[in-house]
C-alpha cells in the first residue's frame, strides 16, 4: 500500500509514509477485513459513512506539514483510522465525530493500539472543540459548502486548515488555508468525493459518494 499508493504516487513527506507502515488500518474495519483493507479505496464503516481512500489519507497528512509539535483537531472521526495517522505525526490530537457509535468504535480501536495521544468526542465538528483552541492544524473529512467560521477562528496564527470544500458546480476540490493574522491564503489542491458535513437540523446525510471515479474518495 505505502509504496504503490502513496509513495509512486508523490507522497514523499518521510514521516508520512513510516506513519502509515506502521498503523494497521485493518484494525480500524474489525479485525475480520484482512488485507482488503489495504486497497486502493475508500471502505464503508456504516452509517452511510466511509473510512478515507489510503492515499486521500496520506496526501492530506502531508498537506498539514506536521513536524511533531502541533496540536490538531480532527472534524470527522469516522473509523478513526487518518485520527491514528496523525496521532503518529502530531503532538495530540482532538478528534469530533457526530454519529455516536462512530465514536465509540474508533475510541476503542485508538485504545487498543495504545494512543494516549488522542481526544474524541461525540458532537457536532463545525463547532470546533472551543474549550481547547487554537489548534495548529486542522483536518475536516466531511465537505461542507464553506469552511465553518468557527473553525477558522479557531486556528492558531500560522496554522494550516486542510479539507474539502463544496463548490458551486457541486464538485468537491480540496483546499488548504493557511492563516497569516486575520488574512486566510487559499490554495485548491485536487478534485475529490468526501461524504457530506452534516449539520444541525438538516437532511440526512445521503449516500457516501467516495471511490466511484477517478476523484480521491474520502
Ligand atoms: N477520516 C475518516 C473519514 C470519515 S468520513 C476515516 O478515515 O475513517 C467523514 C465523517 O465525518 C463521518 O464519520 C461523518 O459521520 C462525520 N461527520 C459528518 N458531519 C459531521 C459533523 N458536523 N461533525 C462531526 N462529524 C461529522
Amino acid at each position: 500500500m505505502v509504496k504503490e499508493q502513496l509513495y509512486d504516487r508523490g507522497i514523499s513527506d518521510g514521516r508520512v509514509l513510516e506513519a502509515m507502515l506502521r498503523v494497521p488500518r485493518h484494525i480500524f474495519l474489525g479485525h475480520k477485513a484482512g488485507s482488503e483493507a489495504y486497497s486502493d479505496h475508500s471502505f464503508p464503516i456504516g452509517y452511510s459513512q466511509t473510512m478515507s481512500q489510503p492515499y486521500i489519507v496520506g496526501y492530506m497528512a502531508e498537506q498539514l506539514e506536521l513536524t511533531g509539535d502541533e496540536r490538531v483537531l480532527e472534524i470527522g472521526t469516522g473509523s478513526g483510522y487518518t485520527t491514528a495517522v496523525l496521532a503518529s505525526l502530531a503532538h495530540e490530537v482532538f478528534t469530533v465525530e457526530r454519529i455516536p457509535e462512530l465514536t465509540a468504535r474508533a475510541t476503542g480501536h485508538l485504545h487498543e493500539l495504545l494512543f494516549t495521544n488522542v481526544n474524541v468526542m461525540s458532537d457536532d465538528g463545525a463547532c470546533g472543540w472551543p474549550e481547547h483552541a487554537p489548534f495548529d492544524r486542522m483536518l475536516l473529512t466531511a465537505a461542507a459548502k464553506k469552511v465553518p467560521k468557527a473553525l477558522l477562528l479557531q486556528l492558531a496564527d500560522g496554522g494550516i486548515f486542510v479539507g474539502p470544500v463544496e463548490r458551486e458546480d457541486g464538485q468537491q476540490e480540496l483546499v488548504k488555508l493557511r492563516r497569516d493574522g486575520n488574512e486566510f491564503s487559499i490554495e485548491r489542491l485536487m478534485d475529490c468525493s468526501f461524504v457530506p458535513l452534516v449539520r444541525e437540523g438538516s437532511a440526512s446525510p445521503g449516500l457516501a459518494a467516495g471511490g466511484q471515479s477517478e476523484r480521491h474518495g474520502g
